[in-house]
């Protein structure tokens, strides 16, 4: 019934498993996920243009000034941002795009794009969440705690999102995620073209045209 596509930004707290659920949903389901650019440096294994466009500040800066990201926050003493041409492409061919940004970019979006749909991620408990960060062995403790101070400043924007995903088990939080993007095609707002086409048909049938 829909025809436009479906914004999605999923965000959570670092370690949530986004990046694993994100893989997990794509591989399954007919997603567009948006590459961001980045200043931090690639992790063992992680590759640019496909994890991230790995950029230095000068060339990110560039980006902001010339207006090619949709929106774009500061992470960690890092730049993050996304490319506004590939998802305003991706939306007006029809396709399902999301985001997984911070919350900052997620607000910045929401303002741009009042019709997105806001998914919040986050592990089952907090303990669950520190060994997770831990066991991924890719940063410092002294990361890892900044990671923890953020997620405890994050959680007080939980209530600004539509849907909390609580990442247990990944199937089950797989196939969440994709009915929840799924029922928002059958949204109102979604279907504003749909709805101004039956309303002129039922005219032009009333005025005897068909
Ligand atoms: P990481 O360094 O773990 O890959 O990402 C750190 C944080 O930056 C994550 O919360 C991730 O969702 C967020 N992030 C990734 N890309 C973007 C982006 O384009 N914009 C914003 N605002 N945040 C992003």
């Amino acid at each position: 019934m829909s025809k436009k596509g479906v914004l999605t930004v999923v965000s959570g707290f670092s370690g949530a498993g986004k990046g694993t659920l994100m893989k997990a949903l794509l591989k399954k389901y007919d997603y567009e996920l948006s590459i961001s650019a980045t200043t931090r440096s690639p992790r063992e294994g992680e590759e640019h243009g496909r994890e991230y466009f790995f950029l230095t500040r000068e060339e990110f800066e560039s980006m902001i000034e010339t207006g090619k990201l949709i929106e774009w926050a500061e992470y960690v003493g890092n730049y993050y941002g996304t490319p506004k041409e590939y998802v305003e492409q991706r939306l007006n061919e029809g396709k399902d795009v999301i985001l997984e940004i911070e919350i900052q970019g997620a607000l910045k979006v929401r303002e741009i794009f009042p019709d997105a749909l806001l998914l919040f991620v986050t592990p089952p408990n907090i303990t669950e969440l520190k060994s997770r960060l831990v066991g991924r062995g890719t940063e410092s403790m002294e990361t890892i705690m900044k990671r923890l101070a953020r997620a405890s400043e994050e959680a007080n924007f939980m209530e600004h999102y539509d849907y909390i995903i609580v990442n247990d088990d990944l199937d089950e939080c797989v196939e969440t995620t994709h009915q929840v993007i799924m029922n928002e095609h059958y949204k109102v707002s979604q279907n504003k073209n749909f709805i101004e086409a039956i309303t002129a048909e039922l005219k032009a049938m009333k005025e005897g045209a068909i």
